[in-house]
């Protein structure tokens, strides 16, 4: 079994523009490192419910709010420290970590990909997300960030240990150098998954079994009127029975720790998206009509 994952307490901080961020307590402690996981509180957005803080430019969302709010969440994270540029990527799913070499300009549109790395100093680095997971990695001695996307299928191509991969080739991290933070996503308290979702799993990853549990579904209606749900069918045969539900913050976690990062360098943000929705964007748990937050991360010099 693998060890159990360290859950440490979620610093929310309160900021007087009304936006609240999610730090995490190994990030924070870290001297020139900007990051920050923004929430769905406050904001420009009149979609979603009004005032919120949605950072991804959806279609039911205009720009100039999407913009607005940009400007907000890293104004509340830099203060008034010299402007940063921010990157972000157009996310696939894939495994595919862009490198952002000191001679390299700085991108104004979004990079094809689900992974940056880089060296410069005063950049930003943005994921977007909105039950996917966000993880974000520094490594003061070589003063190398990434900031990684990883939904069920970046983590199967293991877009987390490539990241690190990268980290190491490029930059020549040593992983036990490395702070990683893994920011708030959907848990497997709510992410049912199907059978093809367990066969890529089992495909990669000989702890694939690990990562999934069987959770009864509990859903309202069934409960309330459990006689329109009978069948006649055998026991183990009617589609009421337990659910699979998968652990993403487990199976990237593994990745960080097969890829070198020392246990005690992984902070792990405490709530899930879909359990969270006063607090969070979540795609499942809104179905489909959500928002996007941000997890980012910068080295300010
Ligand atoms: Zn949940």
């Amino acid at each position: 079994m693998p060890p159990t994952a360290t859950i440490r307490k979620t610093t929310l901080r309160r900021s007087g523009s009304g936006i609240q961020i999610i730090q995490a307590a190994n990030l924070s402690k870290l001297p020139g490192v900007v990051h920050g996981f923004s929430t769905r509180v406050g904001g420009f957005s009149q979609a979603y419910g009004g005032c919120q803080l949605n950072l991804g430019f959806t279609s039911s969302d205009g720009r100039q709010s999407v913009e607005r709010n940009r400007r907000a969440f890293i104004r509340e994270l830099i203060g008034k420290r010299d402007a940063c540029q921010l990157v972000t990527l157009r996310q696939i799913h894939s495994g595919l970590v862009r490198i952002l070499k000191s001679k390299d300009r700085i991108p104004t549109h979004p990079l094809r990909g689900d992974g940056v790395i880089t060296r410069h100093k005063n950049v930003l680095l943005g994921i977007q997300v909105a039950d996917c997971v966000p993880v974000l990695i520094v490594d003061l001695k070589r003063d190398a960030i990434g900031a990684f996307h990883a939904g069920w299928r970046g983590t199967v191509k293991r877009i987390v240990e490539r990241g690190v991969g990268s980290m190491r080739a490029v930059f020549a991290c040593d992983p036990a150098d490395l702070h990683a933070a893994i920011g708030p996503c959907i848990h497997s308290c709510c992410y049912a998954v199907g059978d093809e979702v367990i066969d890529e799993f089992r495909s990669q990853f000989s702890y694939a079994d690990e990562l999934f549990s069987e959770v009864y579904d509990r859903d309202p209606i069934k409960e309330k009127y459990p006689l329109l749900f009978l069948t006649a069918r055998a026991p183990g045969h009617s589609n009421i029975g337990p659910q699979k539900h998968l652990d993403l913050v487990e199976a990237n976690r593994r990745q960080l720790l097969d890829a070198g990062v020392p246990e005690s360098n992984i902070w792990v943000a405490e709530e899930c998206t879909s359990c969270r929705a006063d607090l969070l964007f979540s795609h499942r748990g809104e179905a489909g009509y959500s928002g996007r937050m941000m997890g980012v991360v910068g080295l300010i010099g």
